[in-house]
């Protein structure tokens, strides 16, 4: 294999074709600020009107609910400050496994006297339905609960679980920055008042995503200022950003059935390399996941020391591991699915993308085969 092998999909992905080249102009020679009434403000104007349809038509939604952010993190974190800001107190459940960006202002609104209360997953890292019935009272002002797991690639059952809320009139926010691009996401059938977006993980540039709300929702903004996106996100908006996010839209829906093949043929792929292997252990193996991830260990491996070695012959992939203050702690998410530390502290995370080929796959599993052969006889020693 020659070249550099990206397998952190998760973390970030290649800009897809076209996004560039709606960018360009608007980095170039479209300097106007839209909030300017002269052509050169009226046409980044009309370029981001353009770009929230494209946005509004993957998740099919109509265009006046959606409002642009710096990405999911900016998004997840309007989502709290709202909260706080129409509720004194009242009770908060999110599942365990949500991403820093939602965990983090959750444990903010506990600080501001909110309860908040994570939802168990089970050894497969799903949120139970019954157990979200169980845990919402009278008190319950907001759920949120991310539509697929960033490291293990678990797909929530969003529809069980806002069929429960809706039903008892509980606002649910998700988290769908893993599953935009990769799964058909259609915000009015999953029954979600909130949702939140990030160009960076489907083909769009970084630093810009979105807040979807239900209509008439008039979520409070975060950010405060000159009244842009409605008032809802104040700031001179990014117009590259927003064209990108608009293009790698159009590029997401109409790819995502040729991705999901591409992507699945390969993951599979690698599943069976590694099973041959044995001593290997598939986080969540027969859960529904994302097309495109494999979240597994190797026993005895220890995550960063394989990462790093795979990171020599070329790969990069990630790790579940915190490294914090020197020293690593397993994955939260694995931790919360019942792992244990030793296998959770080796595990590694492979993300998969349509640039991915057949010979990369291979070759990885290739690659590990031997290292998992040189530690065995390290340990026979
Ligand atoms: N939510 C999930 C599930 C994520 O995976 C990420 C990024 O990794 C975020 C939120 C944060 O998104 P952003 O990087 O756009 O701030």
């Amino acid at each position: 294999m020659k070249g550099l092998c990206y397998l952190d999909n998760n973390a970030g992905t290649a800009l897809a074709p076209n996004v560039l080249d709606a960018m360009l102009p608007y980095l170039k020679q479209q300097q106007g600020n839209p909030s300017s009434s002269h052509r050169f403000g009226r046409l980044a104007k009309t370029a981001i009107e353009n770009s929230r349809r494209q946005v509004a038509d993957l998740v099919n939604v109509s265009p006046s609910q959606v409002i642009f952010t710096s990405g999911g993190t900016e998004s997840n974190n309007q989502v709290f400050s709202g909260l706080a800001q129409q509720y004194q107190t009242g009770n908060v459940l999110l599942s365990s496994v949500e991403h820093p960006s939602v965990l983090e202002p959750a444990r903010e609104l506990s600080k501001a006297g909110f309860n908040v209360e994570e939802l168990q997953v089970d050894t497969d890292g799903v949120v139970k339905v019954n157990h979200l019935a169980d845990a919402i009272n009278e008190q319950t002002r907001l759920v949120s609960v991310m539509w697929a797991n960033n490291e293990t690639g678990v797909i929530q059952d969003i529809t069980a679980l806002t069929a429960v809320c809706n039903d008892k009139q509980v606002l649910f926010h998700c988290d769908a920055v893993q599953a935009i691009g990769k799964e058909f996401v259609d915000f009015s059938a999953a029954g979600v008042q909130l949702m939140s977006l990030s160009a960076h993980k489907f083909g769009g540039p970084k630093g810009i995503g979105a807040l979807i709300t239900k209509k008439g929702l008039n979520w409070p903004a975060l950010i405060l200022g000159g009244g842009q996106e409605a008032g809802f996100r104040s700031g001179t908006e990014n117009v590259p950003a927003i064209i990108g996010i608009g293009a790698a839209a159009v590029e997401a829906k109409s790819s995502l059935s040729h991705y999901q093949k591409h992507c699945r043929s390969l993951r599979d792929l690698f599943e069976k390399r590694l099973l041959e292997m044995g001593s290997v252990t598939i986080f969540a193996q027969h859960a529904k996941r994302l097309a495109n991830t494999i979240f597994f260990s190797l026993a005895g491996f220890d995550a960063e020391t394989l990462l790093m070695a795979l990171d020599r012959q070329n790969f990069s992939v990630s790790s579940g591991s915190a490294c914090g203050t020197g020293q690593q702690t397993p994955s939260y998410v694995l931790t919360a699915m019942g792992v244990d530390d030793i296998t959770a502290q080796g595990a590694i995370r492979v993300s998969i993308s349509l640039q991915t080929t057949v010979e990369e796959i291979e070759c990885l599993a290739n690659v590990l085969k031997k290292e998992a052969s040189r530690f065995q006889n390290l340990m026979n020693r």
